[in-house]
C-alpha cells in the first residue's frame, strides 16, 4: 500500500502565485521530494487527507504510516505476542489462567506511535526545505496546480516538472446495501478506540488476511468471506496454506460467498446476508464490525488529468506510465499506487521515486528496475516471497524447464511449545537447466519478512541454486532451511526435514 491524498512533488521551478496558510496534513512517499531537495531543487509537496466515509482522519505520512503498514505490523506484532504467552508456560513462566487483551490500551499506543511519526515527517520536510500545502490539489493545465485548503482557500502552483503520487484508496462495495453506512475499511480499523468485536472481513487478498489474522489473534471472533481465491496473484499452494494455518488458529472461513445486504438491529449489531455462490442458498449472521477488504482505487479521479493531458487506463484509472515513471506529458511523472502496472507497495514507491528525483536532477540515467520486488504477507503465520511464483514459472517457462525444491521444516521454537508446525514450508523455483537460476522463492513461517529480505539481494543478483546450496546456514534458524533445499517436488519423496 502506498501513498494517500492529493498531488504530491512540485519540482524544480516551482512558483507560488498567491499565499496560502499551510497547516499539517498527510503526506508520504516525499522521498521523491525530500531527495531532490536534498540534490539541491525546490520543493513543494502538496497533500491533503480526505477523511473515510466513517470520519476517520490522520496525519502527515499517507496510508504506509497511518492506516497500513506500521498499525498493522504492530497490531500484528500484538497478535504474535499472545502466542507467546501461550508459549511461556512450556518454559517456566509462571502465567495466570487468563491474560486479557485491551484494545483500547494497544489502539492508544499504536496511534501515539504514528502521531510520532506524523511529526517526524513534518520535520524533515522542514529540516529538507520542502514547501509543504496542505491542499487538495488539482490540475488547471500541464503547467500549473490548483491547491485548495479545508477552508477554501485556493492557491496556484507551477513547476517544471509534476509529480504524482497520491496512492489509494479502499473500495466500497457500493452495490451491497448498507455496505457503506454499516462497514468499515482499513481506513478505520487501525484507529478505533473500542474493540470492533465479533467482525466479518469480506475479502481475501493481503489486507484481509492481515487484518483477520491479528484480530482472531488479539482473540476476537473472526470471519472471513471469500468469493473466491485466497491472495490472488500469488503462489496458490502457499496461499493455500496461509488460509490453513488462520482457519486451525480460530479464524472462520466462508468460502465462495458474496455479501448481499448489511442491517443494523435494534441492539446495534450488524446482519449481514450473504449468499453461496455454489448453491444460491443465502444464509445471515451478526457481527459487531463488518471489515470491507475488496481492493483499492487510485486517488486519480479528482486530479483534472483530462486538463492536464494525462492519460489513464479506463479501466484500473491509473496512469499509464513507460519505464522512466513519465505520464503522457513527459515533464508529468506518476509513482506508486497511481501508476499503472507497478507494485502496490511502499519500498518499491520510495525508491522509484527517489530514482527520478536523481535523473532530474541530472545525478543518474538509473531507472527503477521492477523486478524481483520482495514482499511479505503479515499473516499470523507470515508469508515472504521473492519472484515467480510456481504457477507463473511454470506459465512462462513450460514445467519441463522448471524444478521446485521444497521442505516442510519446524521452527525450533515451535518444538518446546509443541507448536503444531504442518504449515511451515519453503519452496525454490529455479530453472531446471545448470547452473539453475533461482526464479523465485517462498518462506512460510515465522519472521518471514526478515528471511526474504536477505534472499532477495541473492536472487536480484542472478543466484543459481547451487550458489545457494553453497551458502552456509546459521544454525539453528528457519532461514537456514533455505540453504539446506535437497528435495525436488518432481521425485515426489518425502519433504519433511528431519533431525538438525
Ligand atoms: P486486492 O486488490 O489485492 O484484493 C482484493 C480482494 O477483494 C480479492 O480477494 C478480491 O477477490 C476481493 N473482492 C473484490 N471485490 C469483492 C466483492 N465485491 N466481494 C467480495 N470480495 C471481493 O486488494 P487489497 O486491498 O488486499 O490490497 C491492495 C494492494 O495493497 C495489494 O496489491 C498489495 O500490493 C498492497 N498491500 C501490501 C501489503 C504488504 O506489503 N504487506 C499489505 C496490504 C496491502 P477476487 O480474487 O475474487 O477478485
Amino acid at each position: 500500500m502506498a501513498v494517500r491524498a492529493a498531488l504530491r512533488g512540485l519540482l524544480g521551478r516551482f512558483r507560488r502565485r498567491t499565499q496560502a496558510s499551510v497547516p499539517p496534513g498527510g503526506v508520504r512517499g516525499a522521498a521523491q521530494g525530500a531527495a531532490a531537495a536534498q540534490l539541491g531543487k525546490k520543493v513543494a509537496v502538496v497533500d491533503y487527507v480526505e477523511p473515510s466515509p466513517q470520519g476517520t482522519r490522520w496525519g502527515l505520512g499517507g496510508t504506509c504510516v497511518n492506516v497500513g503498514c506500521i498499525p498493522k505490523k504492530l497490531m500484528h506484532h500484538a497478535a504474535l505476542l499472545g502466542g507467546m504467552i501461550r508459549d511461556a508456560p512450556h518454559y517456566g513462566w509462571e502465567m495466570p489462567q487468563q491474560v486479557p487483551h485491551d484494545w483500547s490500551k494497544m489502539a492508544e499506543a499504536v496511534q501515539n506511535y504514528v502521531k510520532s511519526l506524523n511529526w517526524g515527517h513534518r520535520v524533515q520536510l522542514q529540516e529538507r526545505k520542502v514547501s509543504y500545502f496542505n491542499m487538495k490539489a488539482s490540475f488547471v493545465n500541464e503547467h500549473v496546480v490548483r491547491g485548495v485548503t479545508k477552508g477554501g482557500k485556493e492557491t496556484l502552483l507551477s513547476a517544471k516538472h509534476i509529480v504524482i503520487a497520491t496512492g489509494g484508496r479502499p473500495k466500497y462495495p457500493t452495490h451491497i446495501e448498507g455496505a457503506v453506512e454499516h462497514g468499515i475499511t482499513s481506513d478505520d480499523i487501525f484507529w478505533l478506540k473500542e474493540s470492533p468485536g465479533k467482525t466479518l472481513v469480506v475479502g481475501a487478498s493481503y489486507v484481509a488476511l492481515e487484518c483477520a489474522g491479528f484480530l482472531t489473534g488479539l482473540g476476537l471472533d473472526t470471519t472471513v468471506m471469500m468469493r473466491s481465491i485466497p491472495l490472488r496473484g500469488f503462489d496458490q499452494q502457499m496461499s493455500a496454506l496461509v488460509t490453513d494455518y488462520m482457519a486451525s488458529h480460530g479464524t472462520r472461513f466462508l468460502r465462495g460467498c458474496t455479501a448481499l445486504r448489511v442491517k443494523r438491529l435494534l441492539d446495534n449489531q450488524l446482519q449481514v446476508t450473504w449468499k453461496d455462490l455454489a448453491s444460491g442458498r443465502e444464509d445471515m449472521d451478526t457481527f459487531n464490525t463488518v471489515l470491507w477488504a475488496v481492493g483499492r482505487v487510485p486517488e486519480t479521479r479528482n486530479l483534472n488529468l483530462e486538463k492536464a493531458g494525462v492519460n489513464t487506463n479506463p479501466e484500473s484509472k491509473k496512469i499509464l506510465v513507460d519505464a522512466r515513471e513519465a505520464t503522457s506529458v513527459p515533464h508529468i511523472y506518476a509513482i506508486g499506487d497511481t501508476a499503472e502496472g507497478r507494485p502496490e507497495l511502499t519500498p518499491t514507491a520510495i525508491m522509484a521515486g527517489r530514482l527520478l528525483a536523481q535523473r532530474l536532477c541530472d545525478q543518474s540515467s538509473d531507472l527503477m528496475d521492477y523486478d524481483n520486488v520482495p514482499t511479505t504477507v503479515f499473516t499470523p503465520l507470515e508469508y515472504g516471497c521473492v519472484g515467480l511464483s510456481e504457477e507463473a514459472a511454470v506459465a512462462r517457462h513450460g514445467e519441463e524447464h522448471v524444478e521446485v525444491y521444497h521442505a516442510y521444516y519446524k521452527p525450533l521454537e515451535f518444538t518446546v511449545a509443541e507448536r503444531d508446525a504442518s504449515q511451515c514450508y519453503i519452496k525454490m523455483v529455479c530453472l531446471r537447466k545448470p547452473p539453475k537460476p533461482v526464479l523465485g522463492l517462498h518462506f512460510l513461517g515465522p519472521n518471514a519478512g526478515e528471511v526474504t529480505q536477505g534472499f532477495a539481494l541473492g536472487i536480484k543478483c542472478g543466484a543459481s541454486y547451487a550458489q545457494v546450496m553453497r551458502t552456509v546456514g546459521i544454525h539453528p534458524t528457519c532461514a537456514e532451511e533455505v540453504t539446506k533445499l535437497r528435495i525436488t517436488k518432481r521425485s515426489g519423496l518425502d519433504s519433511t526435514v528431519t533431525g538438525c
